[in-house]
């Protein structure tokens, strides 16, 4: 079996050129223009290769040793390396590998934990609460009770005394800490004090942060709530998937709420590329790069404030930034419209104060690629560039692509 890292260009062209242009012209997307989504990364032709594998064709319900399938005794293996490489990693005693995704590791979460009406508090949905915090939209909003809480309109920190006021007030069954859009370091142990006090579980959605915990360039949540969800997609570097860590006494009943309650057959290539992740992750280099990661943005944070821009909470603790454009004169939403038209590729997100759109930046995926502070500097400089109409978009197209150029994500 060829395990050519990146795409299998030549068995894909001869049969379906098609689908072949689209995948190399994503790639040439990627590699021509500046990733800022905070949420991506660029995985490694290792697990690439392992996404691209024949465990793809396995099916596998159950776990290892109990499945419904036969022939999974290889793919059992696998399984079982993911899971223990999870738990060293992270100091968790029980480990599940086979969400199928970051939300479904939530779903799940709450599968174990509550039942249909129960009330539970969460970062509200302008604040940076995920879905799955709540929305309206979707199954969390239908089926439970959320009460939102927030951040201070002037410092963007999470409003702890609100939590613990509201915590009090509802007497929620859980409490979800985590965002898709928070640069600082959750206060865990305050959390887990106050869902002590009122009775309540303790969900840490720890999507984002996660691969900088596995780096060892944030606190761990594994130590303070009950369930930690999370992907192992974002900083982690790893497939699109979702995982949960948990201690042994709620093993059993996490493993149960993803299959057989919310998920059927578990991706085994999925769980094999994971497992490759994970034993990257536990290298010096990934410990170096986790570090480099928040180096980077603060570096860009301080680069965007200096340029104008209003960085939310001030700066960073971690590998994303949310900033107001306004006082460039535009808002999130058309900001994100001339950056991409310039080669820059971030999202809009909700601001504390809530009037207008902010920009989201992560630097996980140019940290990968290779750059470092100048380069951060230099990114910094050309957002508000763009933003100021200093410089148009055709040649702030040239030199992002100047800049990837020396810093290819798939060499050769
Ligand atoms: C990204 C994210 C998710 C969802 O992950 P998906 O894999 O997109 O489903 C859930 N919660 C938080 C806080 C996230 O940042």
């Amino acid at each position: 079996m060829s395990v050519t890292p990146v795409i299998e260009a030549d068995v894909l062209r001869r049969q379906d050129p098609e689908l072949a242009e689209i995948l190399l012209g994503e790639l040439a997307r990627q590699s021509t223009t500046l990733q800022l989504i905070a949420a991506e990364n660029f995985t490694s032709p290792a697990v690439l290769a392992a996404l691209g594998s024949p465990l793809a064709n396995k099916y596998a319900e159950g776990y290892p040793g109990a499945r419904h399938h036969g022939g999974c005794e290889i793919v059992d293996v696998a399984e079982r390396v993911a899971v223990e490489r999870a738990k060293a990693l992270f100091g968790a005693e029980h480990a599940n590998v086979q969400a199928h995704s970051g939300s479904s590791a939530v779903l799940a979460a709450y599968a174990a934990l509550l039942r249909p009406g129960d009330t539970v508090l969460a970062l509200g949905l302008p604040y940076g609460g995920h879905l799955t915090h709540g929305s309206p939209a979707n199954f969390s909003g239908r089926w439970f009770d959320f009460v939102g809480y927030g951040v201070d309109a002037e410092t963007g920190i999470v409003d702890y005394a609100q939590v613990r006021s509201l915590a009090r007030l509802h007497r929620p069954k859980a409490i979800v800490c985590g965002s898709i859009a928070y640069p600082r370091h959750i206060d865990y142990a305050f959390f887990r004090e106050v869902a002590d006090e009122v009775g309540a579980y303790l969900i840490a959605d720890a999507a984002h942060p996660i691969g900088l915990v596995a780096g060892g360039a944030a606190p761990n949540p594994v130590p303070y709530a009950d369930v930690v969800c999370a992907t192992t997609h974002k900083v982690l570097r790893g497939p699109r998937g979702g995982m949960l860590l948990c201690g042994s006494e709620l093993a059993e009943r996490v493993d149960r709420a993803v299959f057989p309650f919310t998920q059927g057959g578990a991706q085994m290539h999925t769980i094999a590329a994971k497992a490759v992740a994970f034993g990257e992750a536990t290298t010096p280099a990934f410990t170096a790069y986790a570090h480099q990661v928040v180096a980077n943005a603060r570096v860009l944070a301080a680069g965007l404030a200096a340029e104008g821009l209003v960085v939310t909470t001030g700066g960073t603790d971690t590998h994303l930034i949310t900033a107001d454009p306004l006082p460039l004169g535009v808002d999130g939403r058309a900001a994100r419209g001339q950056l991409a038209a310039a080669g820059l590729v971030l999202d809009c997100c909700a601001l504390p104060h809530g009037d207008s759109r902010g920009l989201r930046l992560g630097t996980a995926a140019v940290t990968t690629q290779g750059m470092g502070e100048g380069e951060m500097a230099g990114i910094a400089a050309l957002v508000a560039g763009v933003l100021r109409g200093r410089v148009d978009a055709r040649s702030a197209r040239d030199e992002v692509r100047d800049l990837v150029g020396g810093f290819p994500p798939y060499p050769g």
